[in-house]
């Protein structure tokens, strides 16, 4: 079980980054890296002290003089090399995030992908981070504007996707100029240091990026900072509601990506074995511990037919370690996930839904101690209902029923959360009208993870975010730049001389 520890152990120690250096904390708080599918104890990760967190704050400070003035295509080139280096060492990355976090090589490799993707784009930053000029705007005078860095910024990180979030933050915010403090989640930071590693074996020069490890402390000590300008924030919708405003009272820019219940919406005439197949894999896969898992069926007229065919395809996927070839569903991250799971589960059956497919409890030979919970599946749910209200952030499928598509908009808009949502069917006109008239940051068509790629930025929207710039992509360019507007003239000699001029004209 995860827990905190004063007491040393011969286990290895995740080490802090700081100044280009990797170092042992001096704290006296431990937490257990520990593998969710055996509990064995992989590392102890320290929980920084003020003194660690003022130091890398202080180290990315210094660094930011010279690396904000280091040429765009000098920093473009660092992430054309980080990207080759990710690329070669897919493979160890991808068993390390397997053994730390539980999730199937495939899907662990799907977790590296992504963040490579946005790796790509900051290598693309010179086509990026480019102002506009207007000429003649007045006699002799043009404006211009310069997007520049802002200085330290800083990323806190959830540890569902410990590849792709830190990729989401780090290379485009460095790529832009900026210097970095990561705090990546204490659960599973052994992925991410490998990517650190990488990061600086590409070139990034030291105190550019830096690491600190924690929870609560460290985190509000980042939002106080008075050095630090800019937080960006990945995790549950309650932690990211105080990071939110912890860090704006100081002055900070600050964006939240947060908590979700995405619903899928099926109408009948969707194609059937597609949309039963797209929505069991993006229901259950990485054991539903995806902000974007679609954890809520509204299924729309003759569709509630289809929940037997349903259930038989939840029934096949096939629950193991991650690691083991053929695994569907892996392991919770911990024990504390896994009681709450199940905790809900039970609350849904005593308020009253139906309890179509029971996971818990799984049987899985050779991983006895692991956090397993199988696909669960409930009918007949409704608002009100916790395993409805809450994300459960688990394998477990909520379907609710609705009579029509317009009923199903409704239901979904008076969900406070906007992460995602996906419809399924055969028409463009009723897809064309949910894609309107839905309030969520992220639409799929057909399309179960609507995640959009790094041409795009990643825009969940009500209770699901925070700040009105997302990550990555075109907006996170506005994010971690402050636009700076220059307005230019030159006086030579057949420039007019009109004397001293107290009125508002250029
Ligand atoms: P979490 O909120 O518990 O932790 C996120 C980060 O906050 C971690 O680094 C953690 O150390 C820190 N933290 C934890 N408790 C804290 C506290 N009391 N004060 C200050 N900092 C604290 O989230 P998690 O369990 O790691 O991740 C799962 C959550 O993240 C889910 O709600 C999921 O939907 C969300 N998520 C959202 C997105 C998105 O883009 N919207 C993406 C991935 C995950």
């Amino acid at each position: 079980m995860n827990k905190l520890s004063n007491i040393a152990t011969d286990v290895a120690t995740v080490k802090l980054l700081i100044d280009g250096a990797f170092v042992e904390s001096k704290t006296s708080q431990w937490h257990d890296v520990v593998n969710p599918a055996t509990q064995a104890v992989l590392a102890r990760v320290p929980f920084a002290t003020k003194d660690e967190v003022d130091a890398a704050v202080s180290a990315a400070k210094h660094a930011f003089k010279s690396w904000r003035k280091t040429p765009i295509g000098t920093r473009a080139r660092i992430f054309l090399k980080y990207q080759q280096l990710i690329r070669e060492n897919l493979g160890e990355l991808a068993a390390l995030l397997t053994a730390e976090q539980g999730k199937t090589l495939p899907d662990a490799e799907g977790d590296v992908f992504r963040g490579l993707e946005v790796v790509e784009h900051a290598a693309a930053i010179g086509n990026l981070q480019l102002g506009e000029l207007g000429n003649n705007v007045a006699t002799g005078v043009d404006t211009y504007t310069l997007l520049q860095p802002l200085g330290v910024c800083a990323g806190i990180t959830p540890f569902n996707f410990p590849a792709m979030i830190p990729l989401w933050m780090f290379p485009m915010a460095i790529a832009t100029g900026n210097t970095f403090v990561l705090k990546p989640s204490e659960q599973d930071p052994m992925v991410t240091m490998r990517l650190v590693e990488l990061a600086l074996e590409a070139g990034i020069p030291k105190g550019v990026l830096n690491v600190v490890h924690g929870g609560e402390e460290v985190v509000n000590a980042i939002c106080d900072h008075a050095d630090i300008k800019a937080v960006s924030f990945v995790g549950s919708t309650r932690v990211g509601t105080h990071v939110y405003h912890r860090a704006s009272q100081s002055c900070k820019r600050v964006q939240c990506m947060m908590g979700a219940k995405n619903h899928v919406v099926v109408l009948p005439d969707a194609n059937k074995e597609q949309t039963l197949n797209a929505l069991a894999g993006a229901a259950f896969g990485a054991a539903g511990q995806r902000c974007m898992a679609a954890s809520t069926a509204v299924l729309v007229g003759e569709a509630q037919s289809w929940i037997p065919e349903l259930v038989a395809k939840a029934r096949t996927l096939k629950i193991n370690a991650g690691k083991e070839p053929g695994t569907d569903v892996g392991p919770l991250i911990s024990c504390a996930a896994r009681e709450r799971v199940e905790q809900l589960i039970e609350t849904g059956v005593a308020q009253g839904a139906k309890l179509e497919l029971d996971g818990r409890a799984p049987n899985v030979p050779g991983y006895e101690k692991g956090n397993f919970v199988g696909p669960t599946i409930f009918s007949n749910v409704k608002p009100g209902m916790c395993i409805y209200d809450e994300e459960i952030f688990g394998p477990v499928l909520v379907i609710l029923s609705a009579h029509s598509l317009d009923e199903a908009i409704e239901l979904i808009n008076a969900n406070p959360n906007g992460n995602g949502t996906a419809i399924f069917t055969q028409s463009g006109a009723a897809a064309r009208r949910f894609q309107e008239d839905i309030d969520v940051g992220q639409v799929g068509i057909n399309v179960p993870i609507p995640v959009p790629v790094p041409l795009f930025s990643f825009t969940g929207s009500r209770a699901s975010k925070l700040g009105d710039l997302g990550p990555y992509g075109k907006q996170v360019i506005s994010f971690y730049t402050q636009t700076k507007t220059v307005t230019q003239r030159w006086f030579d000699d057949q420039t007019l001389h009109v004397g001293v001029n107290t009125t508002i004209h250029l």
